[in-house]
């Protein structure tokens, strides 16, 4: 599935098998989940994607000589720069990503530096390993960010959140969970998952929070967070885009609150997360989708209508 041009939809074409150049590995792939990073690509919220695009990067496959591994976002780094050299790969001045600067996953086949593919627990099958790779990977990232926070605020239920939310009951937090105002199928969600309490965006917590992760691309969810946030609370954004973040009193950030992002993965993120993952045991709750299908799941994404994640299979 193609993108030619931002804000157009994917379309379903012919291209020849990719040829593995030096250190790559080529996969047949199995599943690919789909992020609501691919969105921002095909909207056009993220500017100069590769065009034309494969989309994807949360790639389940079985390389030409029958292992089976994960490909996620991060792609290539120049392994150099001060970042690279300061253990902050994710921040690579020369970063490439899978699925955004190189093709991804919404294809029969992809290849990849094997050096930043995962090998994939066992427990999970294909459909099911799929969202460990960006929404488990970059959810764990953002609650390893959130420092050690007991009462933790989760605003927006999509596929990180589901994730995060059995990690972060397995840590022994307690569990907040914010949606969007009169959802009341994500409000019951938030709650199966462990949320103690779950309401809508706008409301209060009946206590304050230590941390406070946004999923939800919604900039007016910073100062709404903080306000929700006790003195020296941290709200950490968890997604590649957002919308303007209106201004708001300094009183709401002052007593230490911190607003911070974060960007991308570590190999090492990916390493400690998936040997997490089925110790939790993170179960990852799916809607499957087949490939020629990809542009149906962007809209069901777009409009907020997944439970849990949404998994391309091939
Ligand atoms: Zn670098
Ligand atoms: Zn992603």
């Amino acid at each position: 599935m193609v993108l030619s041009a931002q804000r157009e939809p994917l379309e379903l074409r012919d291209l020849p098998v990719p040829e593995p150049g030096p250190g790559q590995v080529r996969l047949r792939v199995r599943a690919c989940g789909v992020c609501r990073t691919d969105l921002h690509v095909v909207d056009g919220d993220l500017p100069h994607p590769k065009l034309p695009l494969v989309p994807g990067h949360q790639i389940v496959g079985e390389t030409d000589d029958g292992r089976r591994l994960g490909v996620p976002w991060l792609g290539w780094t120049d392994g150099t720069c001060r970042f690279c050299t300061s253990a902050r790969e994710n921040l690579c001045d020369e970063a490439r990503f899978t699925g955004y600067d190189l093709d991804g996953g919404y294809a029969e086949y992809v290849v990849a530096d094997e050096r930043f593919c995962f090998p994939l627990p066992d427990e999970y099958d294909d459909v099911q390993a799929a969202p460990l790779l960006c929404a488990g990977l970059i959810g764990y990232r953002s609650l390893r960010l959130a420092g050690d926070a007991e009462r933790l605020g989760l605003y927006g239920f999509g596929a990180s959140a589901h994730i995060v939310a059995q990690v972060a009951r397995h840590q022994g937090r307690r569990l907040f969970g914010f949606v969007r105002h009169g959802d009341e199928q994500a409000r019951a969600f938030a709650l199966e998952l462990g949320c103690e309490w779950a309401g809508w965006s706008d409301e209060r917590p009946p206590e304050e929070l230590d941390a406070a992760i946004l999923f939800a691309p919604v900039g007016a969810l910073v100062p709404a967070a903080l306000a929700a946030l006790g003195r020296g609370g941290t709200v950490v954004c968890a997604g590649i885009h957002m919308s303007d973040i209106p201004s708001f009193p300094y009183e709401l950030l002052w007593e230490e609150r911190s607003v911070r992002s974060v960007a991308n993965l570590t190999r090492l993120d990916g390493e400690e997360f998936l040997a997490l993952a089925p110790r939790v045991p993170v179960r990852t709750e799916i809607e499957i989708f087949a490939l020629e299908d990809a542009n149906e799941a962007l809209a069901r994404m777009r409009s907020g209508d997944i439970r849990g994640a949404a998994v391309l299979r091939l």
